[in-house]
């Protein structure tokens, strides 16, 4: 006799398939900050709270004074595949927005309570929880509450940190994104504690804020050009490296990524000052087209693919290395980047 499964094929239930989603995005409270400060920078915010509980497991609150989520489109807003931010593959090809997945909000609510309030200038508030929109009061933007993250997928539970772990985790997210853009305004609050009160302000004041004393007191600060590049920011000096790589940030068109041939990058350019394992610390923003970087690697967008890439490791290696041979200290107060 053959052998025949024993199972018939069957189509997955649309909340079986957001919870598989979920699990490439989803993986901890901090994924869930990441996304929801991502959403709220995309939708032009200048001020951005976020407010955790528990370490974010009990409670995520994200409030923004973007431009709002209009009440015929809340119900799309939380749909799988949905978005406003690519409609078509050239868009996909050059994206800028942080996100275009059209999956986070679909994600998030299928593993926690998710509810979303929202008001356009000019219009009523409304919110939508399990699929039900209702009138609403608040400013204009956006709120998203999140409650019992992963209470409906107990295996995901079990693989999470102690809340103070996970705190950290959503703080380091908040850190990250709020370097990219200091223009924004942060607070970050876990069970009523203020941790992080940024107010809008400077590259310069922003990384005077989030950079260690050791990198801060011994820091280049460099913005150099080439046709279509452009990176800025601040390298440590010899003198400030670190026995860990745990001081290194670099984005590309403000979004913070790891990728080896960056980062190497760097690396050559301390190759005859910096010994053994010594790590530098730098904090590097790269701005290129965005034609020429993919994106789309990855569900969680912090991996890239460029083209040209051996150009752009050639440029980096450069601009840091001559940042690294100027004699002069650049004065802070001269605001030069
Ligand atoms: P994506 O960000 O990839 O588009 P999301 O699931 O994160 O997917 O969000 C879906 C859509 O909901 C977005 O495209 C956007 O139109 C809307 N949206 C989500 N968060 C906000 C927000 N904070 N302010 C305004 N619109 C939002
Ligand atoms: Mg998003």
């Amino acid at each position: 006799e053959t052998r025949r499964p024993e199972r018939k094929i069957q189509e997955l239930s649309d909340q079986l398939i957001s919870q598989i989603a979920a699990g490439e995005v989803v993986e901890r409270p901090a994924s869930v900050v990441k996304e929801l400060v991502e959403n709220a920078i995309d939708a032009g915010a200048d001020s951005v709270e976020v407010r955790i509980e528990g370490g974010g497991i009990k409670r995520i609150v994200v409030s923004d004074n973007g431009c709002g989520i209009p009440k015929d489109q809340l119900a799309l807003a939380v749909k799988r595949h949905a978005t406003s931010k690519v409609s078509n593959l050239d868009e996909l090809e050059s994206v800028s927005s942080l996100g275009f997945r059209g999956e986070a909000l679909a994600s998030i609510a299928s593993v926690s309570d998710m509810k979303v309030i929202s008001r356009v200038a000019g219009e009523d508030a409304f919110s939508i929880a399990d699929g039900e929109i209702s009138a609403a009061s608040g400013n204009k933007g956006t709120r998203i509450e999140v409650a019992d993250l992963f209470y409906k997928t107990p295996a995901r539970r079990k693989f999470l940190k102690s809340e103070g772990t996970e705190a950290a985790h959503c703080q380091t997210v908040i850190e990250r994104i709020a370097l990219a853009y200091p223009e924004v305004a942060f607070l970050f609050v876990a069970n009523g504690k203020p941790i992080i009160n940024l107010p809008a302000s400077s590259i310069e004041e922003r990384l005077t804020r989030l950079m260690p004393r050791d990198f801060r007191d011994a820091h280049r600060a460099l913005d150099i050009k080439a046709p279509a590049l452009r990176l800025y920011g601040w390298v440590c000096l010899p003198t400030a490296a670190r026995s860990r790589a745990d001081c290194q940030y670099f984005y590309v068109n403000g979004r913070f990524v790891r990728d080896k041939v960056l980062s190497h990058g760097v690396r050559m350019a301390y190759q005859d000052v910096l010994h053994g394992s010594s790590q530098p610390s730098y904090c590097l923003f790269l701005q290129m087209d965005p034609h020429k970087v993919d994106v789309n690697v990855h569900p969680t967008k912090s991996e890239v693919r460029m083209r040209d890439s051996q150009a752009v490791h050639q440029f980096i290696f450069h601009a840091v290395e001559d940042a690294l041979a100027r004699t002069t200290i650049v004065d802070p107060s001269s605001g030069e980047i």
